[in-house]
C-alpha cells in the first residue's frame, strides 16, 4: 500500500542546488564525528556499487543526471549522506527513518504496528521513507518548473534506507535499540551488537578475507549473483502485486534474520569471536547483495523512459 508522504519528507531543502563546495567540506567534518549510524560507510557503498552494475541505461543516465557533479556519477560515493547528515539539527528529523523498532521478542514486522517515531507519529521509519522517496522520484519526469520535490535528496535517502532496512538489526526490538544498548565484546573490543552488525562483521572479513579491500569483496559478491545466487535473484527483485517498492517484506526478512542470527547467542555482556563472525557473515554478505539488487530494480522501474501521458494523469 502507498503511504502518503510526510509533510516534511516532501521538503525540498536545496541543498543539492547551491553551495557544493561548502556541503563537501562538510562532510568531510562530519566524517570524524562519533555516532550511531547504521550499515557502516562500507556496507552502504557495498549495496549501492552493487546497484549500479545493475542499473538499466535509462536509469544510469537519470542516476547521473540527478547526482552533484562532485560525486562524479558515483552513486555509491553518496550512499552514506543521510548519515553523515543525520546529527545536524536541521536534519534530525530524519534519524527514526533509518530503522524500524518491533516489540520485543516477537520476531515479526507489521507496517501498521511498528511504522512510527519515538513520539508514534506514523510512516516515520526505514519503511514509509522508501514509499515516500520512491514515489518523488516517480515524478523525475516533470519539467523542473513543476517539480515538487529535490530528486538529488529523495534520490540518496532512498539508496540508504534500502541498505538500511537490509541490516538486520535495522529491523529490532525496542527495548534495546536494535541491539544498540547489547554491550558484548567483537573478540577483544568492547562495542554493542548493532555496530557489530553494521560495523564489525564487514571490517572484520575485509581484514581476513579481502586483503582489506573494499572493492576485492563488492567483486565477491558480484560474481556470487552471476553464480552462486543466479537462481534467487528474480525472486530477489520482485515486489508483490508489482509494486515499485516492497519494504514491508524486506522488513520482514530482516526481524526474522536478526532473532535467528543476530540476537542469538549475542546476550550482553557476551564476548563474540569465531563462531560468531564465521556463521553470521554469510548472512550479511547475501543481505548487502540483496540491497544492491533490490535497490537496482527499484531504480530500473522508476527511471523508465517518460509516457507524456503518465505525466499528466499524475500531475
Ligand atoms: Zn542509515
Amino acid at each position: 500500500m502507498l503511504r502518503l508522504p510526510l509533510k516534511e519528507m516532501q521538503a525540498s531543502s536545496g541543498m543539492f542546488k547551491s553551495n557544493a563546495p561548502l556541503i563537501r567540506r562538510l562532510l568531510i567534518l562530519l566524517q570524524f564525528l562519533p555516532g550511531v549510524l547504521s550499515w557502516g560507510k562500507e556496507g552502504h557503498y557495498a549495496t549501492c556499487k552493487i546497484a549500479e552494475g545493475l542499473l538499466t541505461q535509462e536509469a544510469i543516465t537519470t542516476v547521473k543526471m540527478l547526482l552533484p557533479d562532485y560525486a562524479n556519477g558515483d552513486l555509491a560515493s553518496l550512499c552514506s549522506w543521510a548519515d553523515e547528515i543525520r546529527h545536524n539539527p536541521r536534519w534530525r528529523w530524519t534519524g527514526p527513518l533509518h530503522y524500524i523498532d518491533t516489540p520485543d521478542f516477537k520476531c515479526n514486522y507489521d507496517y501498521c504496528r511498528d511504522c512510527h517515531d519515538f513520539a508514534g507519529r506514523k510512516d516515520r521509519c526505514a519503511a514509509g521513507a522508501i514509499y515516500n522517496y520512491s514515489t518523488q522520484l516517480s515524478y523525475y519526469g516533470l519539467p523542473a518548473s513543476e517539480q515538487k520535490y529535490n530528486l538529488t535528496e529523495a534520490l540518496l535517502f532512498l539508496s540508504h534506507f534500502i541498505g538500511d532496512i537490509h541490516q538486520p538489526l535495522h529491523v529490532g526490538f525496542t527495548g534495546d535499540a536494535g541491539g544498540n544498548t547489547i554491550t558484548v565484546r567483537w573478540y577483544r573490543r568492547k562495542t554493542n551488537l548493532h555496530h557489530v552488525w553494521d560495523n564489525m562483521i564487514i571490517e572484520s572479513a575485509l581484514k581476513k578475507f579481502y586483503n582489506l579491500n573494499l572493492a576485492v569483496l563488492v567483486e565477491t559478491l558480484r560474481t556470487n549473483i552471476l553464480e552462486d545466487w543466479s537462481a534467487d535473484i528474480p525472486s530477489w527483485e520482485v515486489c508483490e502485486s508489482n509494486q515499485t517498492v516492497c519494504p514491508n517484506l524486506h522488513a520482514s526478512e530482516s526481524i526474522r534474520l536478526a532473532c535467528k542470527f543476530a540476537y542469538r547467542n549475542a546476550t550482553p555482556g557476551s564476548t563474540l569471536g569465531d563462531e560468531y563472525f564465521l556463521t553470521r557473515l554469510p548472512i550479511v554478505e547475501k543481505r548487502l547483495a540483496q540491497g544492491g539488487v533490490r535497490l537496482a530494480a527499484v531504480l530500473n522501474r522508476i527511471f523508465v523512459p517518460v509516457q507524456p501521458s503518465r505525466l499528466r494523469s499524475d500531475s
